[in-house]
């Protein structure tokens, strides 16, 4: 149900459940003869929707179309002179996107233009938050001259804080703090070389899945017929245990208001149960589920996916899905989430699975996405947080063979 003037990014992506939004391009015709201009009322918001400033999409238009361009920043004015009907510039803004703003290979909005210096060489490119890559602008095209005069000013965001509260999900209306979530600096994080993992495994699947956005578009339109609604809302109840994502008190964390089942972590992880079977979704697809709603970020998120995607077969899965571990999993806090996730699972959703939990941890730090200091605290610390005291202290004694393994590992090498 999109709200009036509010429509996708990309236009060509027909999915209400796209995240990213931006308000539908106003035109409004101003003077006579001469004279006669065409003011942009909304070009501001436009623009922060697609994090750009306004005077690029501007100036792109006067590009275009041969025509004078005015920009007065101050009082949000973005005029192009000549008469100009709406949806000729909402089809240049479209290809505006395309050039300047969607990353050339994965077509995710969410990026940065850098300008790249070498010698006496600029190029610009467009560094995607969502894939990593970076991939270069139309060099020829006349608003480059323009941007390397006016270079964006990216927002600098420092490593840690900053980043609470950012996404609220698919509320509603436009995103117009979601889509350029801090988060990572550029390429930077903890994810080092499982970024590339990540990256090289995208590039593997890219070649057969270019269609994805419009796969998961139709999966999602399938979706919304009543009946599977109805299916998707009675599976839901019978989750609710397995998937709520934390027992009386939350997680204490500044994400609360999430925990409920239409929160971005809950959909995300119906998503992730449902079609994890399906041929052709795999961990690529499942990490584009999670940046539509925009947690793909998040040590939640973590926590979710675990619960959602493992089954009995837990140890082969955890290497199936390294990749996407790896890249997901970037920090202590996502890391404890893991091992949150891990607990619901053996303690609540596969008791019969207790006695793996040293195979299941020895898995998880093999592939590097747990780290000795976590697991060893995490081990000797009983917490109510994700499951109850009795489930907690059952699966960490259980986990004890491994925590030993690990302090003789660790003995052998002081010696
Ligand atoms: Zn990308």
């Amino acid at each position: 149900m999109a709200s009036a003037g509010i429509v996708n990014i990309r236009r060509d992506v027909d999915d209400k459940f796209y995240r990213y939004r931006m308000p539908l391009l106003l035109t409004k015709i101003e003077g006579k003869g001469n004279g006669i201009k065409t003011v942009v009322p909304n070009m501001a918001d436009v623009a922060r929707a697609l994090s750009r400033p306004p005077t690029y999409p501007t100036k792109f238009f006067g590009c275009e179309l041969g025509a004078q361009t005015s920009s007065d920043d101050k009082n949000e004015r973005y005029i192009v002179n000549g008469a100009h009907d709406a949806s000729r510039l909402r089809e240049l803004l479209d290809v505006f996107i395309d050039k300047f703003v969607l990353c050339r290979s994965c077509k995710n909005p969410e990026t940065d233009l850098v300008i790249l210096k070498s010698g006496r060489n600029e190029d610009i490119v467009r560094d995607c938050k969502a894939c990593g890559e970076r991939t270069d602008v139309d060099m020829k095209h006349k608003l480059v001259t323009f941007i390397l005069k006016n270079p964006p000013k990216n927002p600098k965001k420092s490593k840690k804080g900053g980043a609470k509260g950012e996404v609220n999900g698919n509320g509603g209306g436009v995103h117009a703090t979601a889509p350029f979530v801090p988060g990572d600096e550029h390429g930077g994080g903890s994810g080092g070389d499982s970024d590339d993992e990540l990256t090289k495994k995208i590039k593997a699947e890219a070649a057969e899945l270019t269609t994805e956005t419009k796969l998961a578009a139709q999966d999602w339109s399938a979706d919304t017929s009543p009946e599977a609604v109805k299916a998707r809302v009675k599976a839901l109840e019978s989750q609710v245990g397995g998937l709520s994502l934390a027992p009386a008190g939350g997680l204490g964390d500044d994400e609360g208001s999430d925990d409920d089942i239409n929160s971005p972590y809950a959909q995300f992880g119906r998503w992730v149960e449902e079609n994890k079977g399906e041929t052709g979704v795999g961990a690529v697809q499942i990490y584009q589920k999670a940046q539509e709603f925009g947690v793909e970020k998040k040590h939640k998120t973590v926590l979710v996916l675990v619960q959602a995607l493992f089954t009995e077969d837990v140890v082969q899965e955890i290497n199936v899905y390294k990749a996407l571990l790896a890249k997901m999993v970037t920090s202590e806090k996502h890391q404890k989430a893991l091992l949150g996730g891990i607990e619901r699972l053996v303690g609540l959703t596969h008791p019969e699975l207790i006695p793996s939990v040293p195979k299941i941890l020895m898995a998880l730090y093999q592939i590097d996405v747990l780290e000795e200091e976590v697991v060893t605290q995490w081990g000797t610390h009983v917490s109510k947080k994700y499951v109850d005291k009795e489930t907690s202290k059952k699966v960490r004694k259980a986990s004890e063979p491994f925590l030993k393994w690990l302090e003789d590992a660790d003995d052998d090498e002081s010696e």
